[in-house]
């Protein structure tokens, strides 16, 4: 069993200069799919889960999947809450057994967001949990995370160092200009800002908003170590992409063949693949290939 939370995996991250992908699920396939692909590339992961996800699926058999999947491999695997704006859902989540928990206080005065931080990370840390705090507003559309163009609020590094030293949080996710959701061919990336915050900073910086990241932002992002890097939108358009597509090739055939094929056990294949390949493909630009040894527990 190597199911941990995240505090060693994203400091060694930085220490070594590698970053670990955060990638969320919605289902047990694509849960699989994750870790099957961590596991081929012998590399930690990061299970996300968002808070529509949990109260669709529920809170016990999200733990028990994720508990499964990392039985029998040695490559270390952690189950994070992403964007937790409820304090009960955040609760319940350490007490059903996520190995890790972000408090999105973001839209809150600071002062309040770190009171409501300080609060979880107390309460996470006498659990073993460990907790990613936000400061500054994200921007894009993500499930119920919507931060408008005018919205945006780019993260004050040297708020960014107080808030972690008020907190406790074991890592702090930053507003640079990266957005949730897709790119419209560019981003409005604040390089010098992520510098001085690394600069200041000395525990883990988290990015959100990396999916569909245009090539070379993502280049410069990762030249500044951050240890973690949120990709979910991706993994959304691989997951329903493929199912369509199947569903689309099962017409097509029986246009020109007759045959109806209409096999779930088929599509739910496609989807695992494609999602499998998209994740080695991150785990693969992020440098976290081979970072984990393989051997069997026991
Ligand atoms: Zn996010």
């Amino acid at each position: 069993m190597t199911y941990i939370n995240t505090k060693n995996m994203l400091i060694s991250a930085r220490r070594k200069g590698y970053i670990v992908g955060a990638f969320n699920i919605v289902d047990y396939t694509s849960m699989e799919a994750v870790v099957e692909a961590a596991i081929e590339e012998s590399s930690p992961v990061i299970v996300q889960t968002s808070q529509k996800t949990i109260l669709e699926m529920g809170y016990e058999i999200l733990p028990k999947m994720i508990k499964f999947l990392s039985s029998d491999t040695a490559i270390p695997i952690a189950m994070i809450l992403d964007h937790g704006t409820d304090i009960d859902i955040i609760k319940k989540c350490i007490d059903y057994g996520w190995s890790s928990v972000m408090v999105d206080g973001s839209s809150k005065p600071y002062d309040e967001n770190v009171k409501i931080t300080r609060e979880i990370v107390k309460y996470a840390h006498q659990r073993g949990v460990t907790v990613e705090g936000e400061l500054g507003h994200i921007g894009g559309r993500e499930e119920h995370i919507n931060i408008s163009e005018n919205k945006v609020l780019l993260t004050d590094p040297v708020k960014a160092k107080e808030f972690q030293r008020l907190t406790g949080v074991d890592s702090l996710a930053v507003a640079i200009g990266t957005k949730h959701g897709h790119y419209d061919g560019q981003c409005k990336l604040d390089s010098p800002r992520l510098a001085e915050i690394m600069k200041l900073c000395s525990f883990p910086i988290v990015i959100h908003g990396c999916s569909d990241l245009p090539p070379d932002d993502l280049k410069k992002i990762m030249s500044y170590h951050p240890s973690k890097m949120n990709i979910s939108t991706e993994i959304k358009h691989a997951y329903l992409d493929s199912y369509k597509s199947y569903i689309d090739s099962s017409h097509n055939n029986y246009k020109m063949d007759n045959i109806y094929e209409y096999e779930p056990l088929k599509a739910i294949k496609e989807v695992k693949t494609s999602i499998k390949e998209l994740v080695k493909s991150y785990i693969g630009i992020f440098g976290s290939s081979g970072r984990a040894v393989i051997k069997k527990a026991g």
